[in-house]
Order: structure tokens, then sequence, then C-alpha cells
């Protein structure tokens, strides 16, 4: 899934406003970028996308990040997506794969915990650092064995224990784009012209 080719495949770019991206290797200083995008589809659902090797690694979490740690929240692995995409905010046309509204709910960077990153995806379970302007600290990705027939790949998305952890809902609580400060209605009702 180390390619773009599926993403682009499912887009029209002369109707949407999405970029259509480069894929180019990590520079080896650079900080790694983390994002979570609100995502009001036919369902709504909340894009969970860590950069790696060029593009972002992206998985649609449907109840959204919890920073309780007893709690575990699905995360189905879906296509890489550019690592311009993360700072995309508007609206996708209807019709059109993904059509509805996109906020920028999270941003900032992330840390592998784990040495190899590639193995650790390999192995179904990666552990990270989150430093974004609402989701910090220790959290961790694990694979299971996948729900009914779906072919996507299912995950876990669970928050560690540390002083980040609360059982606060953050999604209630912080519900602005850290872009914009809209609500996504208001995004909605600003793209939409
Ligand atoms: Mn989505």
């Amino acid at each position: 899934m180390q390619s773009l080719k599926k993403y682009r495949s499912k887009r029209d770019f002369s109707v949407t406003a999405e970029p259509e991206g480069s894929e180019s290797p990590n520079g080896s200083a650079k900080k790694l970028l983390y994002v979570i995008q609100k995502h009001q589809a036919s369902h709504l659902h909340y894009d969970f996308r860590l950069e790696w090797r060029g593009v972002l690694l992206s998985w649609a979490v449907p109840k959204g990040p919890s920073l309780d740690p007893a709690v575990k929240r699905l995360a189905a692995r879906v296509e890489d997506h550019p690592v311009e995409y993360g700072g995309f905010e508007g609206t996708i046309p209807e019709g059109e794969y993904g059509g509805g509204t996109v906020m920028l709910w999270d941003r900032g960077t992330w840390t592998p915990e784990d040495p190899d990153v590639d193995e650790a995806l390999g192995k179904g379970e990666l552990k990270f650092a989150l430093n974004g302007k609402k989701l910090k600290g220790s959290w961790v990705l694990v694979r299971t064995k996948g729900y009914g027939g779906s072919k996507k790949e299912s995950w876990l998305l669970i928050k560690h224990r540390d002083r980040y952890a609360s059982t606060e809902d953050v999604l209630e609580k912080k519900p602005k784009s850290v872009l914009s400060n809209k609500l996504l209605d208001e995004i909605a009702a600003g793209t939409r012209g």
C-alpha cells in the first residue's frame, strides 16, 4: 500500500479540489506529519493519517479517537494518501469518491516508538507518540482478524496510559477545525458558494 495509484484512480482531479499528490521519500531530518480529518461522507468518520515513506498511511475511524485507554476504536485501513492531503479542508463534490465535507480536526507530528516502522506495520502492532494540537502522548494501532467479509484490514486505535490519557470526550469537547476554527457545518456552508 505504498503507492497513490488507488487513491488517484478513485478521483477525477478536474472535478475535485483534493490534491493529486506526489510521492517523495521522507527527508531524514524532517518531522513526520500526523493528521486527523473529520469527514462527513455517507457516514461520518475520522480519517487518521501518519506520514511514512512519502505518503500518508491512512485509517478510517468511524467513532474517532478516544483518550480513554480502556476504549478501543475500530480503524479500517484505507489506501495511502498524498502528504499534501494533510492540508486539505473543504468539500468533495457530491457523486465523487468520498463526497462530502472534510475538516482538519487535528494536525501535528508523530514519532515512532518502534525502531522499525515497516516491521511493526507488517506485524500489525505500531506504537507511536502524537504531538498534535488535540491529541498527544503514546498510542498504538493493533491489527485484528477483521470483521465479516470486509476486504479492508481492521485495526484498533488505542490510547496508552500516560499523562494525556483521560475519560473526557475529546471529540465533543474540541469539535472545531485546527485550521479554520470552524465546525463541520460551517465548512460545508462556507465552500458551497
Ligand atoms: Mn474519509
